[in-house]
């Protein structure tokens, strides 16, 4: 019992009465370690068992509970092998029951005659008398009340061969020996202006629920403290990069800028990329590090945002880096980019991991000593040994790939550089604010003029024949076809067609059209081959898997099909769709083949139904989840144990509100020390928090 008077929230579950090293293991694997998580270990479900009937009053049928006396019991080995029966006959005065277990040895010395036991099961009638067969049960010394049935009871999320009643129990107790000692971390002020319940009054609410109401505002309450928390982590963060870092002012006017919009830009900005390029350049002539997030839908003009952002660093005598996710994006960015800049004597350089180490050298030279303005380049940019002279602006190009935290070793660097980070996976707002909530977030609504809808189509296998005589108008009246699968070889689940199978198909069907395969296993020389002459014109049908994913742009490209769209994730076929209705011809996007599988469904479902990235992205986040829509499931950020960035938007917004104005007044929570370490505990590493108090 000494041990347990001390029972603080940080020890392991292993030093509770009853766990011990087996089912500390087990407990582990749902993610429960301490006794805090144990806590935060939420019911999945909840299963009305309050009421508590007579013998007599039995429904046949029904699933009930009841309380009743041993009369007697035998144990007995059926005819067929290893099979025990241990048959129980129970009295509560009003009537008899028999209760049956299968293979339950060792029940027979529990259930002694005259002892209470409470039953939970379905009542059936055999051979005219009540029957349980296999019903939870649970012995109630005398005096007691029963744990398990007589009222509302959780039922905890997969558990991994601990028993529901004996995990009941055990919070029980924790409950029991913690009321009075755990501090409450959220600011009593704040729990008064929304009615939430105390901390501990609403955990024991949500294991043991004592009516809906009090249920729904101690859940709602947890939900809030998760948000808040995490919501104060990114005020946190957002002041650190304020405070003592100094940033460079750049000039939003110098004549870089001012010739490249003048001169070399080929067409007018969108309004749209007009108030987000004055967004940036308000952030900029400030020294106040820049960090900033810019949605926008595929081909909605992003990259030039970046190129008027890099220009004003240049312009100031600064570098500006440009990172892409794959190298076949950094080349194409890069082409894009030293095309425009070249002729405005801007030095653009493309740094990626298949640059010889000759020139690679030549390249962190240029860099380091400042020669070099502008690179574009992967991954390799974030190496250790490469730095730069004087690096003023970061590029990040699809973020989500990069995950969450990567963006800081760029930004490092340089001495504070103003970072733009650009996603073409439109984010619901309820995760921007949660992952990226220590950025500023500006949007590009607006597609270039011109661009029409895509027409989508989902298209079964049966219209194989039809679908090939558009694709052969198409190419007839000019268009270029991507056909995408999401394999490339064959394999043992053959509903599934490869990109080899449907290529060699295509090459048969379409014999005097240039039919061409490029998937990721082809080397460099060769994909850049394939890609150079699709984007010629000079190939008509392009088979591929998903290499061609995201930000390939060949205007004259009309059709997309995608076959066996529901092996890709919803984002992933928006995606594709986008590289289709980039000119100005309209664009088709054919799902090809359907399935009987729900998600699958959905997905095509959400794609036939709008073009929108912000609608698509909403779709995504029901039916998959917030880690991986944005690929943070491996740092856990938004895995919240109550709160659902879907149902709790109101919550979300007044949590983030409250934590953002409590570190105004109190930056580092000096007058929140228990608030403080939580946060620190939870999620001080994830979010890569310093506070030094
Ligand atoms: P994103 O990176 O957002 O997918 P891009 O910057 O690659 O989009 O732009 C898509 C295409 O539209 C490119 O060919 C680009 O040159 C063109 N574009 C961008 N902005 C405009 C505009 N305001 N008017 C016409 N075309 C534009
Ligand atoms: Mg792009």
């Amino acid at each position: 019992m000494e041990r347990l008077k001390k029972l603080e929230l940080g020890s392991s579950v292993q030093y509770l009465k009853g766990v011990g090293p087996v089912r500390a293991r087990k407990f582990k694997k749902l993610g429960v370690e301490t006794v805090e998580d144990l806590l935060w270990f939420i019911p999945r479900r909840y299963e009305d068992r309050s009421k508590l009937s007579d013998l007599s009053s039995l429904e046949p049928g029904k699933i009930q509970a009841f309380l009743a006396r041993v009369v007697s019991v035998e144990q007995r080995k059926a005819r067929r092998k290893n099979l025990t029966i241990c048959t129980a006959l129970l009295t509560d005065g009003t009537s008899l029951i028999q209760a049956v277990w299968f293979n339950r040895v060792g029940l027979k010395s529990i259930l002694k005659p005259g002892s209470r036991v409470a039953i939970y099961g379905k009542i059936e009638i055999r051979g005219g008398i009540k029957q349980v067969n296999n019903g939870e049960f649970e012995v109630v010394e005398e005096g007691e009340a029963p744990e398990n049935v007589g009222l509302v009871v959780p039922i905890y999320p997969g558990t991994h061969g601990l028993v529901q009643k004996w995990i009941r129990r055990i919070i029980k107790e924790t409950l029991c020996l913690l009321e009075g000692s755990v501090e409450d971390p959220i600011p009593g002020d704040i729990l008064k202006k929304y009615g939430y319940p105390g901390f501990f009054q609403a955990i024991k609410e949500m294991h043991f629920p004592s009516s809906r109401e009090n249920w729904l505002a101690a859940r709602n309450r947890l939900a809030f403290q998760e948000l808040f928390l995490l919501q104060l982590g990114l005020a946190i963060r957002k002041k650190s990069y304020v405070k003592g870092n100094r940033g460079h002012k750049l000039n939003t006017e110098g004549s870089l800028l001012n010739s490249f919009i003048d001169r070399i830009l080929p067409f007018e900005l969108t309004d749209a990329q007009k108030r987000v390029f004055s967004e940036i350049k308000e952030d900029i002539v400030k020294d106040i590090p820049m960090n900033r997030l810019l949605q926008g839908d595929v081909g909605s003009g992003k990259t030039v945002i970046a190129i008027l952002f890099m220009l004003c660093a240049v312009d100031s005598g600064y570098q500006a880096a440009f990172m892409a996710p794959t190298e076949v994006l950094a080349r194409q960015h890069f082409k894009k980019i030293d095309r425009w800049l070249a002729p405005l004597g801007v030095k653009v350089t493309l740094l990626t991991g298949s640059v010889p180490l000759a020139q690679k050298r030549e390249i962190y030279d240029g860099l380091s000593k400042g020669r070099i303005s502008v690179v574009v380049g992967t991954h390799a940019l974030i190496q250790d040994n490469l730095s730069f002279k004087k690096l003023g602006a970061v590029v990040i190009d699809e973020q989500h790939r990069f995950g969450v935290l990567q963006r800081n070793i760029l930004a490092n660097k340089g001495e504070q550089p103003h970072v733009l980070v650009m996603t073409a996976t439109p984010i619901p707002r309820t995760l921007t604010l949660s992952v990226y909530g220590d950025l500023s977030v500006s949007i590009i609504d607006e597609l270039p003029p011109g661009r029409k809808n895509i027409i989508t189509k989902s298209v079964g296998k049966d219209m194989e024949l039809e679908l090939m005589a558009f694709l052969r108008e198409e190419i007839e009246k000019g268009g270029q076809v991507y056909w995408i699968c999401p394999m490339i070889e064959e394999n043992e689940d053959s509903s599934i067609t490869s990109a080899e199978k449907r290529f060699s198909h295509l090459r048969e069907f379409f014999k005097n059209k240039r039919v061409e395969l490029l998937h990721g296993k082809k080397n460099y020389k060769e994909k850049e081959q394939i890609m150079k002459d699709f984007e010629r014109g000079q190939i008509d049908i392009l088979v591929s898997t998903t290499v061609i994913e995201v930000g390939i742009d060949v205007p004259n490209a009309t059709v997309m099909v995608i076959e066996d769209p529901w092996m890709f994730g919803l984002s992933q076929l928006h995606q594709l769709r986008g590289r289709v209705g980039r000119g100005q011809k309209q664009g088709y996007c054919f799902l090809f083949g359907k399935t009987d599988d729900y998600d699958g469904r959905r997905k095509i479902a959400a794609m036939c139904s709008t073009n929108d990235g912000f609608k698509i992205a909403e779709a995504d986040l029901a039916i998959r989840g917030p880690g991986e829509v944005c690929g943070t499931r491996q740092h856990g950020v938004t895995d919240f144990s109550v709160a659902d960035l879907l149902r709790d938007r109101k919550i979300l917004y007044s949590a983030r509100k409250e934590a953002f104005s409590l570190v105004e007044r109190d930056p580092w929570l000096d007058g929140f020390p228990k608030l403080r370490e939580d946060l620190l505990r939870k999620l001080g590493d994830k979010l890569e928090l310093v506070i030094t108090a």
